[in-house]
């Protein structure tokens, strides 16, 4: 078993409702159990400035499936929650799922870099990961509390529980 850390966003329609139900499919991977939710918050869109807020959540899973499988099944999900590939980077997006973390690998590859690139810049990211895992080491880069420094909340709030 892997912990495997994954990273929710979305924007379009009712982001909170589809937050949710990602969640809800992360529950339904086979070989996978969610073991960690952060509060759901709201955070400033990154790139395009002329689109909603985004709605975030971090989610931790003990799962058997290999991080290329796990991503296979997350784009999946993001396509069942009417995620359309427009091809703009960082674009609006109905649902975006992206693996944060699998265990201690690290991985250059286009399709999956791991640690997730941006992991250690995004605040939406390491404020919902220092909520539920303060002292989680990011291979590379140190503990999640200690990259906090370097990262102004930039506007996020935390609006719900998940
Ligand atoms: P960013 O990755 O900067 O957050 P994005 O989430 O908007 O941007 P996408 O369009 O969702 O980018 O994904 C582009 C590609 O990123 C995907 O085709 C996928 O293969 C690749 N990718 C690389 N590493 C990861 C990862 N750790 N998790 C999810 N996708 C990844
Ligand atoms: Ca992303
Ligand atoms: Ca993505």
């Amino acid at each position: 078993m892997t912990t495997a850390w994954i990273g929710l966003g979305a924007n379009l329609g009712d982001a909170v409702a589809t937050v949710r139900s990602a969640l809800a499919a992360l529950d339904r991977l086979p070989g996978s159990r969610r073991v960690v939710t952060s509060s759901l918050y709201r955070s400033r869109p990154l790139g395009p400035a002329d689109q909603p807020d985004y709605i975030n959540a971090v989610a931790a899973l003990e799962t058997d499936l290999l991080a290329s499988d796990l991503l296979s099944h997350l784009q999946r999900i993001e396509a069942d929650h009417g995620r359309i590939r427009s091809g703009l980077r960082w674009g609006p997006r109905t649902l975006d799922l992206d693996i944060l973390l699998h265990g201690d690998t690290i991985s250059s590859d286009a399709r999956l870099t791991l640690p997730h690139p941006g992991l250690c810049q995004r605040p939406f990211v390491l404020y919902p990961l220092h909520e539920v895992a303060p002292q989680l080491a990011i291979p590379g880069h140190g503990v999640v509390q200690a990259l906090l420094a370097g990262c102004p909340p930039d506007g996020l709030d935390v609006i719900a529980s998940a």
